[in-house]
């Protein structure tokens, strides 16, 4: 795609799922990638060589590579982790915001610090990546781009997942104001919202029974991978979408088409 081979991109949760298929997808374009990543105590050995490996797959691809730790939802921690991209790869040019969670309760009965944390991490952790990358924008004056992980639940309601819900609906309002607010600065601002993805944030994922099921809500029949969000997020950073900014692109295999309206609803219309 074009633009992307020397660009510097950090990626959020880059370490699982969607994330880690888009800093894949950005190596093999030609950047340079910065691989955030939460420091589990219990995933230590298992994140370090999974970091390895894709810091390998960057170098292997002509790229400069950097795993830079830190969580999301505490803005020190966000604050060092942009510094860190800027001082040791020598520039920012492309965020992803990706990071995400979600907790499930009715929501009557949901937990103050539950909601609070997916709030933190989904909507105020995203802000704080993209206001501190802003500020590098402006400072360097040669515009940039940030691109949201949102959700289908960006507009879809989903009931007992109200904290994530609320989350990626903000987002949306997030992607579009902060897109009008720098698009004269030449700062690109966009959305994806996957659909029903294969990873390891969704139980389905290893068990085939409930992701049949899951496959049958969707017009297309299936769910998808995370190398195709990984394929569209690429595209919207790259100079092929150098005219779209504040836009959010449901990437859901049919799911935002009102897939009950596939069949007429009575035998009489
Ligand atoms: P995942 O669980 O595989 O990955 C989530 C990533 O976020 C992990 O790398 C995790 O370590 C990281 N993360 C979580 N909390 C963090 C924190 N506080 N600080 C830093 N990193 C943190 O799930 P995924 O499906 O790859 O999710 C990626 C994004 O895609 C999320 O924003 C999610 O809401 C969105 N999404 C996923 C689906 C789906 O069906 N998989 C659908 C729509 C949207």
């Amino acid at each position: 795609m074009k633009g992307l081979k020397g660009k510097t991109v950090l990626v959020t949760g880059a370490t699982s799922g969607i994330g880690q298929a888009i800093a894949a997808y950005f190596a093999t374009e030609g950047a340079n990638v910065a691989l955030n990543y939460r420091n589990d105590p219990d995933k230590l050995a298992e994140t370090k060589e999974l970091i390895d490996e894709m810091c390998d797959c960057i170098k292997g691809c002509g790229g400069k590579e950097l795993a830079v730790e830190g969580d999301v939802s505490e803005e020190a921690d966000i604050i060092r982790m942009c510094h860190e991209v800027v001082e040791k790869l020598g520039s920012l040019d492309i965020l992803i915001n990706n990071a995400g969670i979600q907790t499930a309760a009715p929501s009557h009965k949901l937990e103050t610090a539950d909601f609070d944390k997916v709030i933190q991490v989904n909507l105020r952790g995203a802000y704080l990546c993209a206001r501190e990358t802003i500020k590098h924008f402006l400072d360097r004056g040669s515009g940039g781009i940030i691109i949201n992980v949102s959700s289908v639940h960006e507009i879809i309601p989903r009931p007992t997942y109200i904290s994530y819900s609320m989350s990626k609906g903000a987002m949306e309002n997030m992607t579009k104001t902060l897109a009008l607010e720098y698009a004269p600065h030449g700062i690109r601002i966009n959305a994806i919202a996957p659909g029903a993805t294969a990873t390891p944030i969704n139980s389905w994922t290893d068990d085939p029974k409930k992701k049949k099921e899951v496959e049958s809500h969707i017009p297309m029949g299936r769910v998808g991978t995370s190398e195709e969000m990984a394929a569209i997020t690429a595209f919207l950073a790259s100079d092929d979408a150098a005219y779209i900014t504040g836009q959010t692109l449901f990437v859901d295999g049919g799911l935002t088409l009102y897939p009950d309206f596939l069949e007429p609803w009575s035998a009489g219309e």
